[in-house]
């Protein structure tokens, strides 16, 4: 019997000659939470994969998203992320399933989308030979979780190298000011070993892309460091 890797409803039997025969595996997720996530297709923002039907004409810039017009014309911020995509909108069971991936430590989970990350990441980026770098915990939050979740997405992707490059500091305050100016402060993450990131390219793997400060922040460290340019692709984005 087969439970669902989201739910854990048991999948009711639709035994076929795939299975039998070996060569497909049978579903990880049950029907209903299928329907439920919504992957992201279509046209998109060229940088941060917002679908594009859902950016209001006066926040449209060309081929871009107004957040990402703003990040663009500032000198600090600009070419930092080469484009970001994601797998899934932030619907309201996708809210439900990351916050049981999070905190129940619920490790499998990642196994429940490794199909639908597989094909984005092959959509998107098999061509561009880009090693994985997932986003750290601070070695605190490590400790309580128990794992993290990104390098478990980025496994996902295997034969894919993963490097490991970047730390990440929770002491560094993360403010409620507007992110333009956080991106400004201090930055939480550096990096540990930067000779395997030189003249790298590099796709960052998250389980959410929000603002997208994370994501730029982890990249500035890495290009200081000496990559050459850098993508992220996350599970979600909202
Ligand atoms: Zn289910
Ligand atoms: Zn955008």
């Amino acid at each position: 019997m087969n439970n669902c890797l989201v739910c854990y409803e048991e999948i009711a039997s639709s035994f076929g000659w795939g299975e039998f025969l070996g060569i497909s595996k049978p579903n990880p997720v049950c029907e209903t939470c299928e329907h439920a996530f919504q992957k992201i297709s279509g046209k998109l923002c060229r940088i941060c994969g917002r679908v594009w039907e859902e950016i209001s004409p006066e926040n449209r810039q060309e081929d871009i998203c107004f957040d990402c017009h703003r990040w663009e014309s500032d000198m600090e911020t600009a070419g930092l992320l080469w484009a970001n995509r994601s797998c899934f909108q932030y619907n309201e069971r996708m809210k439900e399933v990351l916050a049981l991936y999070k905190f129940r430590g619920d490790a499998i989970l990642a196994e429940a989308f490794t199909n639908d990350f597989k094909q984005t990441y092959e959509f998107f980026f098999k061509k561009e030979q880009r090693i994985l770098v997932p986003i750290p915990l601070s070695p605190e939050r490590l400790y309580d979780r128990g794992f993290n979740q990104s390098l478990l997405l980025a496994k996902q992707l295997s034969p894919i190298e993963i490097v490991e490059p970047l730390a990440k500091n929770d002491s560094v305050k993360q403010s409620k000011k507007a992110r333009q100016e956080r991106m400004h402060q201090e930055n939480p993450f550096y990096v540990t070993e930067p000779q395997k990131v030189v003249g790298k390219s590099i796709l960052l793997i998250d389980d959410i892309y929000t603002t997208g400060t994370t994501l730029r922040m982890a990249a500035k460290v890495l290009k200081e460091a000496g990559a050459t340019d850098i993508s992220s692709l996350t599970l979600v984005r909202s």
